[in-house]
């Protein structure tokens, strides 16, 4: 079974079905029918690539197609009832959904939805009323339990290893692309499932680029090396960056790195419950305002990660969702100066009761790589 539904050794999954059920009944649905992959991951333990789960006061019901047959009654046990579909896992839904006696609203994912599926609603579907829902499991997902806190550290431990064994590699003259594949290398050899998103490596004057995509140039002395990547781990994701200088790091290089440094330490330092993701990211911000960088701090603070590497909550300028315990979130300023070079210094934290505790346990203070 996925590891991940185990919390401190408990099945989480019935609590998180119930959970659904009741935010259905607040939203005064009759069922949902889940078609985001993660979020049927979240439910049910499954993690085939073609699926679909129907929610209802009653059952849970998950289709999926035959080559996930032995696979999924390992996951998924009797957690929910299995339907294993020849043909379309939408002929499955339609031979099942008229049994659901009472069941008249369903909501459907609007993001997770392709319009050609949504048409089978209209048409084959039209008996039923289907309500377009946003993130309604994965407002369920933002707080993390003991299992899933466990599988996030996990992979920032994973993450941290294969940076470590990198950066003993690095070397002027080697390109940005061999430097991801040697991450990404590591990071299979520690343990990671794959790669939560494109590695990042971006040098010289490319870290001023903030999703700069590692490209053929050469590394060369005093130049920046921003690597920004992820491990995953039973599904769970860590999100990382660190900016080290190849070689002795000029004043200037000191200077913006001892800046977004103290401003991610500030944010992961105060970062508390109850506080909007905004004043969140003021908590980074400001300072980077104050020390004059503003303007080249140009994205938001951070995000959730979990079994997605950007998911809920956000913490940006215009995030008033407050903040909760469980919740694990990115703190990653940057400073970019286009022509020059940047600094992004990214960690994992978990909001805790009464209070945060970072993740990850890289040093943050500038390293010059000999
Ligand atoms: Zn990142
Ligand atoms: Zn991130």
């Amino acid at each position: 079974m996925n590891p991940a539904a185990l919390g401190g050794g408990l099945d989480r999954r019935p609590q998180r079905l119930a959970a659904l059920r009741e935010a259905l009944g607040r939203a005064d649905l009759d069922g949902l029918l889940v078609s985001s992959l993660p979020n049927v991951r979240y439910l049910t333990g499954f993690t085939g690539s073609n699926a679909l789960l129907l929610v209802t006061p009653l059952e849970l019901v998950l289709f999926t197609d035959f080559r996930y047959a032995a696979q999924v009654e390992d996951e998924v046990g009797g957690h929910a009832v299995v339907q294993i579909e020849p043909t379309s896992l939408w002929t499955g839904l339609w031979a099942r959904l008229p049994a659901a006696t009472g069941v008249e609203r369903i909501g459907f994912e609007s993001a997770h939805l392709l319009h050609r599926d949504f048409s089978r609603l209209l048409e084959q579907g039209a008996r039923w009323q289907w309500r377009p829902v946003v993130d309604c499991v994965e407002q369920l997902r933002e707080c993390k339990d003991e299992g899933e806190v466990a599988c996030i550290e996990r992979a920032v431990a994973i993450a941290e290893t294969a940076l470590v064994r990198t950066l003993e590699q690095l070397r002027p003259g080697m390109t940005e692309l061999a430097v991801a594949g040697l991450l990404e290398h590591q990071l299979r050899d520690a343990g990671s499932e794959g790669f939560p998103f494109e590695t990042i490596v971006a040098s010289g004057p490319r870290s001023a680029l903030p999703h700069a995509r590692a490209s053929e140039r050469v590394l060369g002395l005093g130049d920046f090396v921003l690597i920004d990547f992820g491990a995953v781990y039973a599904g769970y994701c860590a999100d990382i960056t660190r900016t080290v200088v190849l070689g002795p790091a000029s004043e200037r290089q000191r200077e913006i790195h001892d800046i977004v440094r103290e401003a991610n330490e500030r944010a992961s330092g105060a970062i508390r419950a109850e506080m909007q993701g905004m004043a969140a990211d003021a908590l980074a911000r400001e300072y980077i305002d104050a020390r004059g960088y503003g303007e080249a701090f140009g994205h938001s603070l951070g995000h959730g990660i979990g079994l997605e590497v950007h998911e809920g909550p956000r913490l940006s300028r215009s995030a008033e969702a407050p903040l909760a315990a469980g919740m694990v979130v990115t703190v990653e300023p940057g400073i970019y100066l286009p022509g020059w070079g940047g600094v992004r210094i990214e960690d994992d934290v978990l909001i805790t009761a009464d209070g945060a505790r970072v993740l990850t346990r890289l040093d943050r203070q500038l390293t010059e790589l000999s």
